[in-house]
Parts: structure tokens; C-alpha cells; sequence
């Protein structure tokens, strides 16, 4: 099994919702290694003991930053992150920089049940997948001469 790492988000209102949805998928994704913000990543271990899982800090103090910062850094292969898209968060930005960071490196990303439905029971998900670079070469060399 290739295994990979599975950045978890969820807010507040869709907390249950993600504990639900990793029950009904943990055969597919028990040996998959975990990253979560705070509070999310502590109420996956609370009911998933055995999980390997890298606890961040809570996202609104800096743990969606944090996730973000090791997409940017190639360090994860998929991004669960179920948003509540009823509710005004305090860190509108921090999410927002995460879902673009999650674009910026072309990570596979659900921010909803259905689609993470999808991801999981994908073929690629249990391939060994690579993820093609975005090409930001033009970018990068935009002052060279
Ligand atoms: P939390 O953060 O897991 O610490 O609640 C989630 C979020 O970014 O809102």
C-alpha cells in the first residue's frame, strides 16, 4: 500500500460529520498517516486510538497555517477539510489560504462529505499517485533577465 499523508480539517458544525465519514471509510484509510488542526486532530484520536496522527495547533490559532505551510512543503498528499460555508469564522483567511495553497500544489482536496466519498474510493487513492508539479517556472524567473 502506498501510503499517504491525509491533512483533516473540519469545522465546528461538520466535526461529526468527518468522525462519521472516517468510520464509514476507515478500512481505506487506517495505515494512512494523519495531520490535523487541534481540535479536530484531537477528537480523531479520541475515537480512533490507534491512528497516526500529527496533531497542529487549533486552526483559528495558527494550525490551518500550519497544515498549509507542509502542503507548501510537499509533505501532504490529500486534503479532507470539511468547511461550514453557513457560519462566519474569525479566520476566514487562514481557510481561505489553505484551500489555495491545496490548489497552488494540486492536492486532492474534499470540502464536503460527497466528495470525499469520491477521493477515497478513487483508484488513485490507493495507487501509488504521483501528484504533477504545477509549473510556476514563469513565475519564479519573472525578474531574471
Ligand atoms: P480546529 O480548527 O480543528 O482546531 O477546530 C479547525 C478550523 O480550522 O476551523
Amino acid at each position: 500500500m502506498d501510503i499517504k499523508t491525509i491533512a483533516v480539517v473540519a469545522h465546528d458544525s461538520k466535526k461529526q460529520v468527518l468522525l462519521d465519514w472516517m468510520e464509514e471509510h476507515y478500512a481505506l484509510l487506517k495505515g494512512h498517516k494523519f495531520i490535523a488542526t487541534g481540535t479536530t486532530g484531537s477528537l480523531v484520536k479520541q475515537k480512533f486510538a490507534n491512528i497516526d496522527i500529527d496533531i497542529k495547533l487549533s486552526g483559528p490559532l495558527g494550525g490551518d497555517q500550519q497544515v498549509g505551510a507542509l502542503i507548501s512543503t510537499g509533505k501532504v498528499d490529500v486534503l479532507i477539510f470539511f468547511t461550514d460555508p453557513m457560519t462566519a469564522m474569525p479566520h476566514d483567511v487562514d481557510v481561505k489560504a489553505l484551500t489555495r495553497l491545496a490548489v497552488v500544489y494540486n492536492i486532492p482536496t474534499a470540502c464536503n462529505r460527497s466528495s470525499a466519498d469520491f477521493l477515497v474510493t478513487s483508484p488513485f487513492f490507493v495507487a501509488d499517485y504521483r501528484i504533477s508539479d504545477n509549473d510556476y517556472s514563469q513565475y519564479l524567473d519573472r525578474f531574471e533577465k
